[in-house]
């Protein structure tokens, strides 16, 4: 059962806050960081931080450190490892970095579950810093989405998979998240799709006033639990209409009468 895809957003999503204002704010730069942010990108903003936290001495195993203690929605990771365990084919689309997240994954023993993570590229330099790169190089072009910041429209990233996964037969897919940054991805489902908005988040409002936008159907969460169950409920209900499909196909095929096994008399 390979016809189910499921995106999550990473911060808020599956760890419980914001990653570049955990690492940011544990390692003591809540300051910069502030000062920072009205004069340039988000994205941009992180890569200055990453090279003043190297200038101030902090190394590569202190952001470690800190990500491996972030806080993680309770029952998340055991609810992605039954959605993997079913079949699912997961994917991380976050306007994170790829350093965080997967050194946060790897920390749960969850990243096997991923076949893909979008992100904004993270990596360490020859001078033991990390760098944090936009997804999408708005220097050199614009990625054309308004809704979206420069550095990452979630939205393409979707119109992506789903080319991709056309050429793979019909697939449906799950979408959760809880940022504004995931309305834009949220508008490119189709009708057979599902999307579980955070409850009461930002993306909930977005959903809320433009009901009208948004094709998939709607399920909120608001917390770990009705995440675990909704998800795993949405993904049995999907393989039960899909083994139905399937069974009807097989009715095409005429199977004599005799060829079916008999019922077996119950003795008392
Ligand atoms: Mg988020
Ligand atoms: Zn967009």
């Amino acid at each position: 059962m390979a016809g189910i895809v499921v995106v999550f957003d990473f911060d808020k999503t599956i760890i419980d806050l914001d990653s570049d204002n955990w690492v940011v704010d544990e390692l003591g730069a809540t300051d910069l960081f502030n000062q920072l942010l009205p004069t340039m990108p988000w994205n941009s903003v992180m890569d200055k931080m990453m090279k003043e936290l190297h200038a101030q001495g902090k190394t590569i195993a202190d952001i470690e450190e800190v990500l491996k203690r972030a806080p993680i929605i309770p029952r998340v990771v055991p609810a992605i490892k039954e959605a993997h365990a079913l079949g699912c084919d997961l994917r991380v689309v976050s306007d994170a970095n790829i350093f965080y997240i997967e050194t946060i994954l790897k920390h749960l023993g969850i990243m096997e579950c991923f076949s893909e993570i979008n992100s904004n590229p993270g990596y360490v330099d020859e001078e033991g810093k990390l760098r944090i790169q936009p997804y999408h190089d708005f220097h050199t072009s614009s990625h054309g989405c308004s809704l979206c910041p420069p550095n990452m429209c979630k939205g393409l990233i979707i119109e992506r998979i789903q080319a991709s996964l056309a050429m793979e037969g019909k697939k449906r897919m799950i979408y959760l998240g809880d940022g504004a940054g995931d309305f834009c991805p949220i508008l490119k489902l189709k009708k057979e799709d599902f999307v579980m908005p955070r409850k009461d988040f930002p993306v909930w409002k977005l959903i809320n006033e433009n009901r009208e936008l948004v094709k998939a159907e709607i399920h909120g969460w608001k917390d770990g639990e009705e995440y675990e169950h909704i998800l795993l409920q949405i993904i049995k209900t999907i393989t039960m209409e899909e083994n139905q499909l399937l069974s009807v196909d097989c009715k095409f095929q005429t199977i004599p009468i005799e060829a079916l096994p008999k019922a077996v008399p119950v003795p008392y």
